[in-house]
Protein backbone atom coordinates (compact mmCIF):
# COMPACT_ATOMS: atom_id res chain seq x y z
CA UNK A 1 0.00 0.00 0.00
CA UNK A 2 2.78 2.63 0.92
CA UNK A 3 5.19 2.86 -2.12
CA UNK A 4 8.20 2.39 -0.44
CA UNK A 5 10.12 1.09 -3.33
CA UNK A 6 9.92 4.41 -5.43
CA UNK A 7 12.26 6.61 -3.10
CA UNK A 8 13.01 8.98 -5.70
CA UNK A 9 8.90 10.31 -6.45
CA UNK A 10 8.85 10.14 -2.18
CA UNK A 11 11.89 12.68 -2.80
CA UNK A 12 10.42 14.40 -5.29
CA UNK A 13 7.42 15.52 -2.88
CA UNK A 14 9.49 16.37 -0.46
CA UNK A 15 11.20 18.63 -2.49
CA UNK A 16 8.01 20.16 -3.93
CA UNK A 17 7.36 20.88 -0.27
CA UNK A 18 10.77 22.39 0.73
CA UNK A 19 9.91 25.10 -2.54
CA UNK A 20 6.49 25.53 -1.08
CA UNK A 21 8.16 26.50 2.65
CA UNK A 22 10.85 28.66 1.22
CA UNK A 23 7.89 30.45 -0.68
CA UNK A 24 5.45 30.34 2.30
CA UNK A 25 6.80 30.00 5.93
CA UNK A 26 5.82 31.89 8.89
CA UNK A 27 8.94 34.00 10.43
CA UNK A 28 9.02 33.12 13.88
CA UNK A 29 11.40 33.71 16.88
CA UNK A 30 12.69 30.28 16.98
CA UNK A 31 13.07 29.79 13.14
CA UNK A 32 15.50 32.47 13.74
CA UNK A 33 17.91 30.24 15.77
CA UNK A 34 19.94 26.63 15.11
CA UNK A 35 20.59 26.67 19.06
CA UNK A 36 18.86 23.29 20.25
CA UNK A 37 18.25 24.76 23.76
CA UNK A 38 15.94 27.27 22.03
CA UNK A 39 14.34 24.77 19.62
CA UNK A 40 13.83 22.05 21.84
CA UNK A 41 11.86 25.07 24.56
CA UNK A 42 9.70 26.53 21.19
CA UNK A 43 8.63 22.48 20.41
CA UNK A 44 7.64 22.00 24.15
CA UNK A 45 6.03 25.09 23.96
CA UNK A 46 4.30 24.28 20.63
CA UNK A 47 3.36 20.42 21.82
CA UNK A 48 -0.42 21.40 22.90
CA UNK A 49 -0.37 25.28 22.03
CA UNK A 50 -1.38 27.31 19.12
CA UNK A 51 1.68 29.16 17.32
CA UNK A 52 0.14 32.52 17.87
CA UNK A 53 -0.29 31.73 21.56
CA UNK A 54 3.32 30.30 21.80
CA UNK A 55 5.52 33.34 20.62
CA UNK A 56 5.00 35.39 23.41
CA UNK A 57 5.45 32.62 25.91
CA UNK A 58 8.79 31.46 23.96
CA UNK A 59 9.97 35.13 23.69
CA UNK A 60 9.33 35.38 27.77
CA UNK A 61 10.88 31.69 29.00
CA UNK A 62 13.93 32.60 26.73
CA UNK A 63 14.48 36.09 28.07
CA UNK A 64 14.42 34.25 31.47
CA UNK A 65 16.01 31.27 31.25
CA UNK A 66 18.25 31.82 27.91
CA UNK A 67 20.36 28.79 28.82
CA UNK A 68 19.74 24.99 30.43
CA UNK A 69 21.72 26.54 33.28
CA UNK A 70 19.59 29.49 34.22
CA UNK A 71 16.53 27.11 34.19
CA UNK A 72 17.97 24.30 36.17
CA UNK A 73 18.79 26.61 38.96
CA UNK A 74 14.95 28.43 38.80
CA UNK A 75 12.48 27.63 41.41
CA UNK A 76 9.92 25.25 40.15
CA UNK A 77 7.07 27.63 41.17
CA UNK A 78 9.10 30.45 38.94
CA UNK A 79 9.09 28.27 36.14
CA UNK A 80 5.27 27.01 36.42
CA UNK A 81 4.55 30.69 37.18
CA UNK A 82 6.03 31.41 33.67
CA UNK A 83 4.02 28.72 32.10
CA UNK A 84 0.93 30.10 33.36
CA UNK A 85 -1.96 29.74 30.52
CA UNK A 86 -0.32 27.28 28.93
CA UNK A 87 -1.94 24.37 30.51
CA UNK A 88 -0.40 20.42 30.52
CA UNK A 89 1.66 21.90 33.23
CA UNK A 90 4.02 18.69 33.51
CA UNK A 91 5.49 20.18 30.24
CA UNK A 92 6.62 22.69 32.48
CA UNK A 93 8.66 20.29 35.52
CA UNK A 94 9.79 18.56 32.43
CA UNK A 95 11.58 21.08 31.47
CA UNK A 96 13.06 21.92 34.32
CA UNK A 97 13.94 18.43 35.38
CA UNK A 98 15.08 17.68 31.77
CA UNK A 99 17.97 21.15 32.44
CA UNK A 100 18.99 19.56 35.40
CA UNK A 101 19.85 16.57 34.39
CA UNK A 102 21.78 18.88 31.16
CA UNK A 103 23.75 20.27 34.00
CA UNK A 104 24.48 17.56 35.69
CA UNK A 105 25.23 14.68 32.82
CA UNK A 106 26.56 16.73 30.11
CA UNK A 107 28.24 19.87 32.46
CA UNK A 108 24.82 22.40 31.14
CA UNK A 109 25.80 22.22 27.27
CA UNK A 110 23.25 20.40 25.17
CA UNK A 111 23.81 17.27 24.22
CA UNK A 112 24.09 16.91 20.36
CA UNK A 113 23.37 13.26 20.03
CA UNK A 114 19.84 11.79 19.28
CA UNK A 115 20.47 9.58 21.85
CA UNK A 116 21.11 11.57 24.66
CA UNK A 117 18.69 14.03 23.99
CA UNK A 118 16.10 11.44 23.87
CA UNK A 119 16.91 10.68 27.31
CA UNK A 120 15.78 14.06 28.45
CA UNK A 121 12.77 14.04 30.73
CA UNK A 122 9.59 14.86 28.76
CA UNK A 123 11.93 14.25 25.66
CA UNK A 124 9.89 11.54 23.08
CA UNK A 125 11.07 10.01 19.67
CA UNK A 126 8.67 13.59 17.64
CA UNK A 127 10.77 16.01 19.96
CA UNK A 128 14.00 14.44 19.66
CA UNK A 129 13.77 14.32 16.01
CA UNK A 130 12.62 18.13 15.61
CA UNK A 131 15.45 19.01 17.91
CA UNK A 132 18.33 16.87 15.85
CA UNK A 133 16.89 17.91 12.55
CA UNK A 134 16.86 21.49 12.64
CA UNK A 135 18.84 22.32 14.91
CA UNK A 136 21.81 19.58 14.62
CA UNK A 137 20.93 18.79 11.24
CA UNK A 138 20.95 14.97 11.93
CA UNK A 139 18.52 12.71 10.16
CA UNK A 140 15.66 12.22 12.02
CA UNK A 141 11.92 12.39 10.24
CA UNK A 142 9.36 14.24 12.62
CA UNK A 143 5.99 13.45 12.48
CA UNK A 144 3.28 15.52 14.25
CA UNK A 145 -0.45 15.77 13.57
CA UNK A 146 -0.21 17.82 10.69
CA UNK A 147 2.52 15.25 9.04
CA UNK A 148 -0.07 12.46 9.65
CA UNK A 149 -3.03 14.27 7.63
CA UNK A 150 -0.56 15.22 4.86
CA UNK A 151 1.21 11.83 4.44
CA UNK A 152 -2.51 10.33 4.86
CA UNK A 153 -4.15 12.58 2.45
CA UNK A 154 -1.35 12.63 -0.49
CA UNK A 155 -0.51 8.59 -0.27
CA UNK A 156 -4.84 7.61 0.67
CA UNK A 157 -3.94 5.72 3.79
CA UNK A 158 -6.52 4.57 5.83
CA UNK A 159 -4.38 2.70 8.41
CA UNK A 160 -5.47 4.63 12.00
CA UNK A 161 -2.99 7.25 12.82
CA UNK A 162 -3.91 6.26 16.49
CA UNK A 163 -2.86 2.53 16.24
CA UNK A 164 0.57 1.00 16.70
CA UNK A 165 0.70 -0.71 13.27
CA UNK A 166 -0.57 2.93 11.76
CA UNK A 167 1.78 4.79 13.56
CA UNK A 168 4.94 2.15 12.37
CA UNK A 169 3.62 2.11 8.84
CA UNK A 170 3.59 6.29 8.84
CA UNK A 171 6.89 6.45 10.60
CA UNK A 172 8.58 4.12 7.61
CA UNK A 173 6.72 6.08 4.97
CA UNK A 174 8.25 9.52 6.75
CA UNK A 175 11.86 7.92 7.30
CA UNK A 176 11.91 6.88 3.33
CA UNK A 177 10.66 10.62 2.23
CA UNK A 178 13.00 12.56 4.45
CA UNK A 179 15.75 14.43 2.61
CA UNK A 180 19.42 13.02 4.58
CA UNK A 181 20.86 16.51 3.26
CA UNK A 182 18.33 18.94 5.01
CA UNK A 183 16.58 16.80 7.43
CA UNK A 184 15.93 20.48 9.75
CA UNK A 185 14.46 22.25 6.01
CA UNK A 186 12.61 19.03 4.70
CA UNK A 187 10.76 18.41 8.37
CA UNK A 188 9.61 22.25 8.83
CA UNK A 189 8.31 22.36 5.17
CA UNK A 190 6.02 19.19 5.72
CA UNK A 191 4.72 20.59 9.03
CA UNK A 192 4.20 24.09 8.29
CA UNK A 193 2.22 22.86 4.78
CA UNK A 194 -0.28 20.83 6.91
CA UNK A 195 -0.24 23.85 9.44
CA UNK A 196 -1.34 26.56 6.40
CA UNK A 197 -2.21 24.70 3.31
CA UNK A 198 -3.21 21.44 3.98
CA UNK A 199 -5.15 22.37 7.07
CA UNK A 200 -8.31 19.99 8.31
CA UNK A 201 -11.60 20.81 7.21
CA UNK A 202 -10.39 23.42 4.49
CA UNK A 203 -7.38 21.96 2.52
CA UNK A 204 -6.68 24.46 -0.38
CA UNK A 205 -6.52 21.23 -2.90
CA UNK A 206 -7.30 23.95 -6.24
CA UNK A 207 -3.86 25.64 -5.06
CA UNK A 208 -1.86 23.03 -4.28
CA UNK A 209 1.58 21.76 -5.99
CA UNK A 210 0.77 18.48 -4.92
CA UNK A 211 -3.06 18.05 -6.61
CA UNK A 212 -1.85 15.99 -9.44
CA UNK A 213 -0.37 13.53 -7.12
CA UNK A 214 -2.24 13.42 -3.79
CA UNK A 215 -4.05 10.27 -3.70
CA UNK A 216 -6.75 11.25 -1.41
CA UNK A 217 -7.41 14.38 -3.85
CA UNK A 218 -7.78 12.27 -6.87
CA UNK A 219 -9.87 9.76 -5.06
CA UNK A 220 -12.40 12.32 -3.63
CA UNK A 221 -12.24 11.16 0.15
CA UNK A 222 -9.64 14.14 1.44
CA UNK A 223 -12.02 14.83 4.25
CA UNK A 224 -12.06 11.11 5.81
CA UNK A 225 -8.32 11.31 5.91
CA UNK A 226 -6.24 11.07 8.41
CA UNK A 227 -8.30 8.12 9.53
CA UNK A 228 -8.56 7.90 13.95
CA UNK A 229 -9.99 5.23 16.09
CA UNK A 230 -13.64 6.18 17.53
CA UNK A 231 -12.64 8.21 20.81
CA UNK A 232 -13.63 7.50 24.28
CA UNK A 233 -15.48 10.73 25.73
CA UNK A 234 -13.88 12.63 28.60
CA UNK A 235 -14.41 11.63 31.80
CA UNK A 236 -15.96 14.34 33.97
CA UNK A 237 -15.52 15.39 37.08
CA UNK A 238 -16.56 17.92 40.14
CA UNK A 239 -15.00 20.32 41.48
CA UNK A 240 -16.25 22.15 44.57
CA UNK A 241 -13.33 24.73 45.15
CA UNK A 242 -13.76 27.26 48.71
CA UNK A 243 -13.22 30.32 47.97
CA UNK A 244 -12.41 31.24 52.10
CA UNK A 245 -11.89 34.78 53.11
CA UNK A 246 -10.35 35.43 56.00
CA UNK A 247 -9.39 39.42 57.13
CA UNK A 248 -9.09 39.99 53.17
CA UNK A 249 -6.97 36.62 53.23
CA UNK A 250 -7.70 33.90 51.12
CA UNK A 251 -6.41 30.09 51.48
CA UNK A 252 -4.82 28.20 48.54
CA UNK A 253 -3.17 24.53 48.34
CA UNK A 254 -0.43 22.92 46.50
CA UNK A 255 -2.05 20.45 44.49
CA UNK A 256 -0.07 17.26 45.03
CA UNK A 257 1.42 14.51 42.72
CA UNK A 258 -0.39 12.09 41.21
CA UNK A 259 -3.32 14.12 39.90
CA UNK A 260 -3.44 17.09 37.27
CA UNK A 261 -2.44 20.40 37.79
CA UNK A 262 0.88 19.06 40.10
CA UNK A 263 2.33 22.02 41.77
CA UNK A 264 -0.28 24.73 41.15
CA UNK A 265 -1.91 26.21 43.78
CA UNK A 266 -6.22 26.28 43.63
CA UNK A 267 -8.81 27.00 46.67
CA UNK A 268 -9.50 24.21 49.15
CA UNK A 269 -11.05 21.76 46.83
CA UNK A 270 -13.64 18.82 48.09
CA UNK A 271 -14.58 16.56 44.65
CA UNK A 272 -17.75 14.98 44.19
CA UNK A 273 -18.98 12.36 42.01
CA UNK A 274 -21.97 14.83 40.65
CA UNK A 275 -22.70 18.08 41.01
CA UNK A 276 -24.13 19.05 44.48
CA UNK A 277 -25.44 21.75 46.50
CA UNK A 278 -24.14 23.10 49.58
CA UNK A 279 -25.59 21.24 52.11
CA UNK A 280 -24.35 18.02 50.78
CA UNK A 281 -20.96 19.96 50.47
CA UNK A 282 -21.27 20.51 54.70
CA UNK A 283 -21.63 17.01 55.02
CA UNK A 284 -18.62 15.86 53.61
CA UNK A 285 -16.20 14.58 55.99
CA UNK A 286 -13.32 17.07 54.71
CA UNK A 287 -15.60 19.99 55.31
CA UNK A 288 -16.41 18.32 58.48
CA UNK A 289 -12.47 17.93 58.97
CA UNK A 290 -11.69 21.74 58.13
CA UNK A 291 -14.53 23.31 59.77
CA UNK A 292 -14.99 21.72 63.13
CA UNK A 293 -18.57 22.55 64.65
CA UNK A 294 -17.48 26.01 66.62
CA UNK A 295 -15.68 27.19 63.36
CA UNK A 296 -18.27 27.44 60.65
CA UNK A 297 -18.10 29.75 57.85
CA UNK A 298 -20.67 32.14 56.16
CA UNK A 299 -21.83 31.29 52.95
CA UNK A 300 -21.66 34.49 50.64
CA UNK A 301 -22.23 33.18 46.85
CA UNK A 302 -21.50 30.63 44.49
CA UNK A 303 -19.65 30.76 41.25
CA UNK A 304 -20.53 28.28 38.61
CA UNK A 305 -17.87 28.09 35.80
CA UNK A 306 -17.82 26.76 32.59
CA UNK A 307 -16.86 23.17 31.76
CA UNK A 308 -13.10 23.40 31.58
CA UNK A 309 -11.90 20.74 28.92
CA UNK A 310 -8.99 18.63 29.21
CA UNK A 311 -7.62 16.12 27.26
CA UNK A 312 -9.03 13.32 29.04
CA UNK A 313 -11.23 14.98 31.78
CA UNK A 314 -14.02 17.67 31.71
CA UNK A 315 -13.94 19.32 35.21
CA UNK A 316 -17.22 21.01 35.83
CA UNK A 317 -16.42 23.55 38.15
CA UNK A 318 -18.26 25.87 41.32
CA UNK A 319 -16.69 28.06 43.61
CA UNK A 320 -18.28 28.91 46.87
CA UNK A 321 -17.67 32.02 48.65
CA UNK A 322 -17.25 32.08 52.29
CA UNK A 323 -16.37 34.73 54.70
CA UNK A 324 -14.04 33.28 57.80
CA UNK A 325 -14.76 35.75 60.91
CA UNK A 326 -12.89 34.11 63.48
CA UNK A 327 -9.66 36.52 64.80
CA UNK A 328 -7.13 33.61 64.30
CA UNK A 329 -7.08 31.17 61.66
CA UNK A 330 -8.04 27.62 63.18
CA UNK A 331 -6.04 25.05 62.98
CA UNK A 332 -7.65 22.59 60.89
CA UNK A 333 -6.79 25.21 57.85
CA UNK A 334 -3.50 25.94 59.29
CA UNK A 335 -1.95 23.84 55.86
CA UNK A 336 -3.44 26.22 53.69
CA UNK A 337 -1.06 29.41 52.47
CA UNK A 338 -2.26 32.75 52.97
CA UNK A 339 -2.39 35.11 49.54
CA UNK A 340 -4.24 38.24 48.80
CA UNK A 341 -7.97 38.08 48.53
CA UNK A 342 -8.80 38.69 44.73
CA UNK A 343 -4.92 37.57 43.15
CA UNK A 344 -2.75 34.32 43.79
CA UNK A 345 0.29 36.33 43.59
CA UNK A 346 3.48 34.81 42.31
CA UNK A 347 1.93 31.52 42.54
CA UNK A 348 0.58 30.24 39.63
CA UNK A 349 -2.46 29.04 39.33
CA UNK A 350 -4.82 26.31 36.85
CA UNK A 351 -6.41 28.40 34.25
CA UNK A 352 -9.59 28.13 35.04
CA UNK A 353 -8.52 29.23 39.03
CA UNK A 354 -7.26 32.32 36.70
CA UNK A 355 -10.49 33.00 34.88
CA UNK A 356 -12.52 33.23 38.27
CA UNK A 357 -10.02 35.37 39.78
CA UNK A 358 -10.69 37.53 35.99
CA UNK A 359 -14.45 37.42 36.92
CA UNK A 360 -13.96 38.67 40.45
CA UNK A 361 -12.19 41.57 39.19
CA UNK A 362 -14.68 42.54 36.47
CA UNK A 363 -17.63 41.96 38.73
CA UNK A 364 -15.41 44.50 40.82
CA UNK A 365 -15.08 46.88 38.34
CA UNK A 366 -11.30 46.55 38.21
S1 LIG B 1 -4.36 18.16 -2.79
FE1 LIG B 1 -5.49 18.84 -1.02
S2 LIG B 1 -5.48 17.09 0.36
FE2 LIG B 1 -3.90 16.74 -1.17
S3 LIG B 1 -2.03 17.51 -0.22
FE3 LIG B 1 -2.91 19.17 -1.44
S4 LIG B 1 -4.17 20.32 -0.01
FE4 LIG B 1 -3.73 18.35 0.92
Amino acid sequence: MIPLSDIASLREIGTTLIQWYQLHRRELPWRETRDPYCIWISEVILQQTRVAQGIDYYRRFIERFPDPVSLATAPEDEVLKLWQGLGYYSRARNLHTAAQQIVQDHGGAFPRTYKAVRTLKGVGDYTAAAICSIALDLPYATIDGNVYRVLSRVFDLALPIDTNRGKQAFAELAASMLDPHRPGLHNQALMEFGALHCVPSTPDCLTCPLSDRCLSHIAGNVGERPVKRTKTPPIPRYFNYLHIVWHGHTLLSRREKGDIWQGLYEFPLIETDSEVQWEEITRTTRFKEWFPRQEQPQLCGMKQMRPHRLSHRTIHARVWRLNLSSDTLPDSLSRFVLTGEGDPGERAVPRLIDLYFETLRKDRGQ
